[in-house]
């Protein structure tokens, strides 16, 4: 960046110095081809006067002002544009000037300029031509630089210019941006916000800040997740642990070993169900799902799903109906999958006995969607926020009871952020839940 700064400046100063350059040496020219059409001019209408005073002796007045100003030459020609005298060279030698564009033009209105490269002297000249009372013409002209010639005699003086300027340019460069690059070296990434320094970095700090917070959060999640798993594996395996021991010291009677396997069994089953969970719930977090979208047909799967639930529905007496229709969305078939057995799951756990679970899945002008109601024990208003999080239950030893590991929704949670789907909750204690997703 640095380097970059002070090479951007360095071509800036670079560039402004040719422009100045061009500039001046178009001023320098235009005004010295002013000064010298006035100078040649005047000279014109003194030796035009003198020409008038002295009477018809032209050539002796011509000369004697010739021999006063070396760099002007002077040319008489007659009314035929026939060379009378000319002060650089033998006037005889030279063709008719009547073609002459300042001698034409002072035949005609009186006087006449022009500025080119003279054929006889080989320089670019300025002309200026008098008619006189005779009848015959006058002219004086100059050597005149050209473009070309003032920006090479204004070379050296410009060259000097840009050096000095080029090296106080290079340190100043230097100087000023090792100024403004200092408040970004100088920046605190770690507290973003508390920097004083340009505006146009304040949205670049605020993503950064963005960045630093939610970072900050994952940690925190991530520290309260592990607290959590730890707490939540220990409380079965301690479980197991205890019963196993009292089996192992041979404290149970024979007839209630039934009783005390099924309930390491239980606890065990708890275990893979929760380690099961968990594995699914850090596949969806860390956003490594390999698997590929599909069409699936959410009605075709709700039923497979009720299906599968059966057994558990019959058992509590649930009475399970679905209707709706056909509707196919493009998504991850197994956590698609996984999204509405939890709710379904949950809607039967938390229901009564006798209880009903309505499904509804069809099309709406919003596209697909899934109802899912119960007539069950409901989610206290209170509670209604924060079942998504992980652990977390309304009622955590009933949910232990019903073998819940308080991460089902998370999972539902997830699987939604993953293909953007909207999922809502309409509960009320003891006045059954619906879950609603809007794909
Ligand atoms: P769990 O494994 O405990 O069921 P979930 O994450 O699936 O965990 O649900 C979180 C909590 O939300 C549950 O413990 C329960 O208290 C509540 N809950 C979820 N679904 C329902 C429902 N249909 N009816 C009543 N409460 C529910």
């Amino acid at each position: 960046m640095r380097a970059k700064i002070q090479k951007s400046m360095e071509l800036i100063l670079v560039f402004t110095l040719l422009v100045s350059y061009t500039l001046m040496t178009a001023i320098v020219y235009h005004q010295t081809l002013h000064l010298l059409k006035n100078e040649i001019r005047q000279e014109a209408e003194y030796i035009q006067t003198a020409v008038t005073i002295s009477g018809s002796n032209y050539l002796k007045e011509l000369h004697e002002i010739n021999a006063v100003d070396e760099e002007t030459r002077v040319t008489w020609i007659d009314a035929n544009g026939d060379v009378q005298y000319d002060s650089k060279s033998d006037s005889s030698s030279l063709e008719n000037h009547a073609n002459r564009p300042e001698i034409a033009s002072a035949y005609k209105n009186g006087s006449g300029s022009d500025i080119r490269t003279s054929g006889t002297l080989g320089h670019q000249m300025y002309y200026y031509a008098v008619r006189l009372d005779d009848g015959t013409v006058l002219r004086l002209s100059k050597t005149s630089n050209s473009m070309a010639a003032t920006a090479m005699n204004m070379l050296p003086v410009m060259t000097v210019i840009a050096v000095a300027m080029l090296i106080l340019a290079w340190l100043l460069a230097k100087w000023q941006t090792a100024r403004i690059i200092k408040p970004i070296n100088d920046l605190d990434i770690g507290n973003p916000m508390q920097n004083a320094v340009y505006e146009e970095l304040l949205p670049l700090l605020t993503a950064i800040d963005e960045q630093n917070k939610e970072k900050d959060a994952i940690a925190q999640m991530r520290k309260e997740f592990s607290a959590n798993v730890s707490h939540e594996l220990k409380t079965p395996l301690t479980s197991i642990s205890g019963y196993a021991e009292i089996m192992m010291n041979g404290m149970v009677k024979p007839e209630d070993i039934p009783t005390f396997s099924e309930r390491i069994y239980k606890e065990a089953k708890r275990l893979v169900t929760l380690v099961e969970d968990i594995i699914k719930l850090s596949k969806l977090d860390e956003e490594s799902v390999e698997l590929e979208k599909e069409d699936v047909n959410l009605y075709e799967l709700t039923r497979e799903i009720c299906t599968l639930l059966s057994p558990q529905a019959e058992k509590k007496h649930v009475h399970v109906q679905i209707s709706g229709g056909n509707v196919v969305y493009y998504g991850i078939r197994q956590i698609l999958n996984e999204m509405i057995y939890n709710i379904c799951e949950n809607a039967i756990k938390y229901n009564y006995e006798n209880g009903h679970l309505e499904i509804w899945v069809g099309n709406t002008l919003n596209g697909p969607k899934i109802t899912i109601a119960d007539d069950g024990i409901g989610i206290p208003k209170e509670h209604q926020e924060r079942i998504f999080e992980r652990f977390y239950r309304v009622d955590k030893s009933h949910s232990k009871e019903r073998g819940g590991t308080g991460l089902g929704l998370s999972i539902v949670k997830h699987g939604a952020i993953l293909h953007d789907i909207k999922v809502s909750v309409e509960s009320e204690e003891n006045g059954g839940t619906k879950f609603t997703l809007q794909f």
